[in-house]
């Protein structure tokens, strides 16, 4: 592992983008630098009586635009030099996708295995009413959202108590995202990351020229594919992955890594490992070794989904895959990132190919705000539009359609296919972005995409009067 710590690593890859831009110096130190932590400790009574200390942070990293957004990390390692990392990537997440926040992360120093449910309610409201106390959380301030450890349960637990306190109760909804389909989240949000990673890595493979230069030819379908976590975010990418026709060769769990060159059936590897506690024996499958072990194995693509400094100096000269993505924040340390480069890896970086996580929150906050369903007011009307038009076809070519296809085609969209557009829609312009960056640069997709991050938070900036 390399000396630098998990923030400074993200500021070196941040230096290297700045490097090819002439804004002030002040300004870029104010873009890398976080605005605001909050540390706390909290007293946890446990079940059994006994009373224990809790160790949780808040930071949020940029204020060029409110409300900040990023999700509550439930694990034993979190600490304030992580969630400044994370807060950071937050800001660039959301930069390059167009979502309108400012970056911030939450992380509460607690092995969620090691707790039960009751106690998790009672340290998950105590966190939020720490939040609301100093100005941390709300609707137009901050806006927390899952992360690694946390899902829909912890998001109502927190909504519901922010809601007692808040101050203005028509929008506390929206002071969370990622909560349950029925307390005011939206379809379409558990699964977005993983789904933004496979649009991510569809779209990456349609470009002739850059699969070319990787020796490989275009399409995702057929290639070979490994995937590391099988979390909600790498089990949602190694699924839609599958369904778009990459074939599953090598996944991983904290127990171990398997891999079989014919192809790995998902939701077969889950049963059995949800059947005997480990992918680990699963029937036709090599044993690889450890967690990581997955991240060498022969594959043309490999995404990362599970945490940061997976692939540091160590290892990365071992990757055999031609394309990255990065589904997890921060898996590529910067010494490894320096490896791949010069290797010719393709990576598609934490802070473009994760944001689908976002995005998605993004059009969960602005459901609650508008107090509507998305499509409520169109739906109808988008289904007698296409009705005439089919019926137009009919009469023109004197066939009708069958029932079926009469369905398929007068169907309006619902809300989740409207939440899956926007992000799919979100997914491709991002990346068609972030590769004309890195064209107009000569530089790899993470230092482009830095550089467009950098110079849309300039402009907030200069839109504020500050710098000119
Ligand atoms: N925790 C997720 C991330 O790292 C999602 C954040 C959010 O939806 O606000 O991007």
């Amino acid at each position: 592992m390399s000396q630098l710590s998990f923030f400074e690593q993200v500021n070196r890859m941040f230096d290297r983008a700045a490097s090819y831009l002439d804004h002030p110096k002040g300004l870029i130190e104010q873009i890398r630098m976080v605005n605001s932590v909050y540390r706390m400790e909290f007293p946890l009574r446990r079940d059994d009586g006994s009373v224990e200390t809790i160790e949780a942070y808040r930071a949020e990293h940029s204020h060029h635009k409110l409300p900040t957004k990023g999700g509550i990390r439930y694990a034993d390692y979190v600490n304030e030099d992580e969630v400044m990392a994370l807060a950071a990537l937050m800001t660039y997440k959301c930069a390059i996708v167009d979502v309108p926040f400012g970056g911030a992360k939450g992380g509460i120093k607690v092995n969620s295995r090691d707790y039960s449910t009751a106690e998790l309610e009672r340290i998950t409201r105590r966190y939020t009413f720490e939040l609301a106390k100093k100005n941390f959380i709300g609707p137009g301030i901050d806006v927390p959202a899952p992360d690694y450890g946390s899902g829909p349960r912890e998001m109502a637990w927190i909504m519901d108590t922010y809601n007692q306190i808040a101050p203005d109760p028509l929008n506390a909804i929206a002071c969370v995202t990622g909560k349950p389909v029925g307390q005011g989240g939206v379809r379409g949000r558990k699964e977005a990351t993983g789904r933004g990673v496979y649009f991510a890595v569809r779209e990456a493979c349609t470009f002739e020229d850059d699969m070319a230069k990787l020796g490989l030819t275009p399409g995702l379908p057929g290639k070979t594919v490994a995937v590391q976590g099988l979390g909600n975010v790498g089990y949602h990418a190694a699924k839609f992955i599958e369904e778009g026709g990459g074939k599953l060769v090598g996944l991983s769990e904290i127990e171990g890594s398997i891999y079989n060159a014919d192809g790995l059936d998902l939701e077969s590897v889950m049963a059995f490992r949800k059947e005997t506690g480990s992918i680990v024996g699963y029937p036709g499958s090599t044993h690889l070794g450890d967690a990581r072990a997955v991240l060498e194995c022969a594959c043309d693509v490999l995404v990362p989904a599970a945490l940061e400094g997976q692939i540091t100096r160590e290892n990365a000269a071992r990757i055999q895959a031609k394309l990255i993505a990065e589904g997890a924040n921060g898996p590529v340390d910067a010494d490894g990132d320096d490896i791949l480069r010069e290797k010719g890896v393709l990576i598609l970086p934490d802070i473009y190919a994760n944001a689908g996580g976002v995005t998605v929150s993004y059009f969960e906050w602005l459901r609650n705000l508008q107090h509507v369903r998305f499509g409520r007011m169109s739906k109808r009307s988008e289904q007698a539009t296409q009705e005439r038009i089919v019926q137009a076809v009919e009469r023109a070519t004197g066939t009708p359609f069958d029932a079926d296809t009469r369905r398929e085609l007068i169907h309006g969209a619902d809300e989740v296919d409207l939440v899956n557009s926007g992000l799919e829609d979100t997914m491709i312009a991002a990346y068609h972005e972030i590769r004309d960056v890195a064209k107009q640069y000569n530089v790899d997709l993470r230092t482009a995409a830095f550089i467009d991050a950098i110079n849309k938070v300039a402009v907030a900036y200069g839109q504020m009067g500050i710098w000119p």
